[in-house]
């Protein structure tokens, strides 16, 4: 039967609010010195970080072994730790000092959620060619398209159609390595809009490779088979070659060009979805997924996926599930509100008398009650008991359980 529910408002904007928003641009260094220097100091972010790392795991481990209390370690702590490194080290001093003691403060979040029981032990980071490196506030000056950064130097900042934000605030930039390239990912504290409330709420569902809504609209995520083969292959003949050789790093490279493209392709999917379910109603309930993990298998999708997966299902599957989590935090800057609810059984409760079954589930995409013999579209079906969750949580806000009539919207069924 349903457990205890869970009903996160994720975020709501009826008034004007101060809020960030991260604008990814082009970075074009100019001059090969200055693409020298990026790179240098995106070098000495990994090298500090596992320098420090290396230093703290040894305090970290030798009290565990003492049975003590681990070391206390903040961003404070470890910043004073880089600037004694830095002090012996020549070739750090010729670098930005703020941004390459950034990279400690990543750290310090790490090892606070490690003690807070919320992740593992901070990793060294290998020489893999992503480096990145985050320039904090006062590192850094943006005039127009040109963003100065300390001791590198100007450099022009690209993007179709410019700066969404003009009149936003640059707070931070971080600066990472694509393939050949550099992105810039500027940070602007800008002021958002208030968002009217136009009384329309949109349960939606979010499985294998496509986002239902309770509405009944099926949105696909279009899927590049082309793409994803090229992939395999190049995948495959990597992995063919001799370890460490050019021809093998060559292949390798080919690869995540291509898997870039695939995640691009993914994204610019996401960001139109996201605008489209925003347009449509001022509140948007959706899945918690928290605790998605925990309910998958009681929905049937990672261990069932649907038919139309099955056959490519490693890469395929592993490809259309990356992203939910994205695509959610869009529907959270675009809509007015979204609410997360617990999904639990939102797939096997039937929409028209509550009746919870397994067996409501004849197959991956029909949903027909064994009680009532209410029919449906499956997904719809979810889409629709996660709206009733949604907007029933704000009139009677952690009170209700999925099976609760009374809680749900009137919707007529469209077929
Ligand atoms: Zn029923």
């Amino acid at each position: 039967m349903p457990k205890t529910l869970r009903i996160v408002p994720l975020c709501s904007i009826h008034d004007p609010v101060r809020t960030h928003r991260n604008i990814t641009y082009r970075l074009v260094p100019g001059t090969a010195v200055r693409a020298r220097k990026l790179a240098s100091t995106a070098g000495a972010c990994r090298y500090v970080w596992n320098t420090v790392l290396a230093d703290q795991q040894g305090l970290y481990l030798s009290a565990r072994a003492a049975g003590a209390e681990p070391p206390s370690v903040s961003f404070f702590t470890l910043g004073k730790a880089y600037t004694q490194l830095r002090r012996v080290t020549p070739w750090l001093q010729e670098l930005p000092f703020a941004p390459i003691r950034y990279t400690l403060k990543y750290q310090a979040d790490a090892w606070q959620r490690l003690f807070r029981g919320q992740g593992a032990r901070p990793r060294f980071k290998a020489r893999r060619g992503d480096d990145r490196v985050t320039f904090p506030g006062g590192s850094f000056r943006i005039e127009g398209d040109v963003v100065r950064l300390a001791r590198i130097g100007p450099m022009r900042l690209r993007r179709r159609g410019g700066n969404p934000y003009p009149d936003g605030v640059p707070k931070q930039v971080a600066v990472k390595r694509v393939g050949k390239r550099w992105h810039a990912v500027v940070c602007y504290e800008v002021e958002v809009g208030e968002r009217p409330d136009d009384g329309r709420a949109l349960g939606i569902d979010m499985n294998v490779g496509q986002v239902t809504t309770s509405d009944g609209a099926i949105l696909r995520q279009p899927v590049s088979s082309m793409l994803m083969a090229r992939h395999r292959r190049q995948q495959r003949v990597a992995a063919r070659r001799r370890k460490g050789s050019r021809r093998r790093l060559r292949m390798v490279r080919r690869a995540a060009r291509t898997a870039r493209k695939l995640a691009m392709r993914r994204r610019n999917w996401q960001h139109q979805m996201s605008r489209r379910l925003a347009d449509r109603a001022a509140t948007l309930v959706v899945e918690d997924l928290r605790v998605r993990g925990m309910t998958a298998s009681a929905r049937g999708t990672v261990e069932q996926p649907g038919t139309n997966v099955q056959q490519k299902a490693g890469l395929n599957r592993s490809i259309l599930h990356t992203g939910w989590g994205d695509l959610r935090r869009m529907l959270e800057y675009k809509a007015a509100t979204v609410v997360a609810v617990h999904p639990a059984y939102s797939s096997q409760t039937c929409h028209a008398c509550g009746h919870v079954s397994a067996a409501s589930r004849p197959c991956q995409a029909q949903f027909k009650c064994v009680s009532c013999g209410h029919t449906a579209h499956a997904d719809v079906n979810a889409a629709r008991n996660i709206l009733a969750l949604g907007t029933g949580a704000t009139g009677r806000r952690g009170a209700l359980a999925l099976a609760t009539p009374q809680t749900r919207q009137p919707v007529s069924e469209a077929a």
